[in-house]
């Protein structure tokens, strides 16, 4: 078996540091979706507010100020129903951050740091870069499992292509 079939039925965990970049981008949609749901609070003040000056002008037999409420309240509720139609499109927000948390929990991590790893660039297969040492780490057969082993620089790299045996 080669090293490349090995890898295709032990795939390596997915590299931490990737994930936590998009965790970051849809944290920053969700607080902007947040301040989405701010001004929708705010406006529903406001439809109870115009609604209310409405019925008073009316009351009042005052048909200037009825229609001036009237054009508040539709403007008020035209700007909600944006909101309504932008939140709507992110409506999925949570659930995706729920999920690539316990993607993130899972991921390869450093096991001497414990921090965040990067897949190498070079070497996308199955290395891992940890910025903090720094240092790499082969995903590679362990066992019958696998795991993360430090790579000895001075070794060559095992081929992708060649047997399996590098432990
Ligand atoms: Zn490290």
């Amino acid at each position: 078996m080669t090293r490349r079939e090995w890898l295709q039925s032990n795939p390596p965990p997915k590299a931490a540091g990737a994930l936590r970049t998009l965790l970051t981008q849809l944290e920053q949609e969700n607080t902007a979706r947040q301040l989405l749901e701010t001004n929708k609070r705010t406006y529903a003040q406001h439809v109870a507010y115009w609604n209310q000056e409405s019925a008073n002008a009316r009351a009042l037999g005052d048909m200037v100020k009825m229609n001036h409420a009237n054009a508040q309240l539709a403007d008020v509720q035209a700007k909600i129903a944006e909101l309504d139609r932008q939140l709507a499109a992110t409506a999925g927000l949570a659930a995706r951050i729920a999920a690539l948390q316990t993607e993130l929990a899972g991921a390869a991590k450093c096991p001497v740091h414990q921090t965040d790893l990067l897949r190498h660039k070079n070497r996308p297969d199955d290395l891992f870069l940890c910025e903090i040492g720094p240092h790499f780490f082969l995903w590679t057969k362990y066992g019958d499992g696998a795991r993360l082993s430090k790579v000895d620089l001075n070794k060559p790299m095992p081929d992708l292509d060649g047997k399996m045996d590098w432990i």
